[in-house]
């Protein structure tokens, strides 16, 4: 949890809007929200004049957004970056909007926050991905879109491999046959088809989570590929579309690392 709470408030526009809106609203809002107990964790951390902080209020609040963080074991650290960034949006979804966005559930299988709302979170660190589906018989281009908020890349076989091949991974083009083949809307029969996916908006603030696990049957296995990244100019523009390659370059200000002993 240490390690998420780091990363959080070492991201400048999230603390930023804390601040302010912690400063306005902490003597009119003593109920106990998630987005509160976050706000006061965020302002003891940067202007408390203790020297340590204890996150147990912050905790309460995850536990009944997602009871088993309660549990006294190891929880997956992207699981609680999720958890979080959600329970912020959802408390200030109600905040801003005056209403819920209902968005708990599914959010792991999806890894996303729907965009009924604009919230900060929404405005920091949601991108939209974008299919191209082509059929093979009938050559037609199809589009789906989808909102991400973390995107979880596979690492390739071996010891060592760059983020960059991690990507190039995520957004190669892949063909769907056999048992994967699509419906054609206008062949009106199952085809074999290509998927290619590309960033069509990039978010302001990009998390990548790299799958550490493989799954072979019921054995799942941690894989301990070594995986170099740059600390700057990370260029995405590769897997960008044309008209916003220019957002497309990142600098990377936070890490989390799982390290088993
Ligand atoms: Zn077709």
């Amino acid at each position: 949890m240490n390690a998420v709470i780091q990363c959080l408030s070492s991201t400048s526009p999230l603390v930023e809007y804390f601040f302010s809106w912690q400063f306005e609203n902490l003597t009119a809002r003593k109920k106990k929200t998630f987005v509160n107990a976050f706000a006061k964790l965020v302002v003891d951390l940067w202007f408390g004049e203790s020297q340590s902080v204890t996150p147990e209020d912050f905790w309460d609040a995850l536990c009944c957004v997602h009871p088993p963080f309660g549990k006294i074991s190891q929880q997956d650290a992207q699981e609680l970056l999720i958890y979080t960034l959600n329970g912020l949006h959802e408390d200030l979804t109600k905040t801003i909007n005056n209403k819920s966005s209902n968005m708990v559930q599914g959010i792991i299988i999806r890894h996303t926050i729907r965009s009924a709302s604009n919230t900060p979170i929404t405005r920091f660190f949601q991108g939209v991905l974008s299919q191209t589906i082509i059929c093979m018989e009938c050559r037609r281009r199809s589009y789906k879109e989808d909102i991400f908020t973390v995107l979880s890349i596979p690492i390739p076989s071996g010891n060592k491999a760059s983020l960059m091949q991690c990507l190039q991974c995520f957004f190669q083009q892949v063909m769907l046959t056999s048992t994967d083949r699509i419906f054609c809307s206008y062949c009106k029969t199952k085809q074999d088809a290509t998927v290619e996916v590309k960033i069509s908006k990039p978010p302001k603030i990009l998390i990548l989570h790299l799958k550490r696990f493989e799954h072979q049957g019921r054995v799942r296995r941690k894989l301990k590929t070594n995986v170099t990244f740059p600390l700057t100019n990370l260029d995405m523009s590769p897997f960008v579309t044309l008209y916003n390659v220019t957002l497309s370059e990142f600098h990377l200000y936070s890490v989390v690392v799982s390290i088993i002993v």
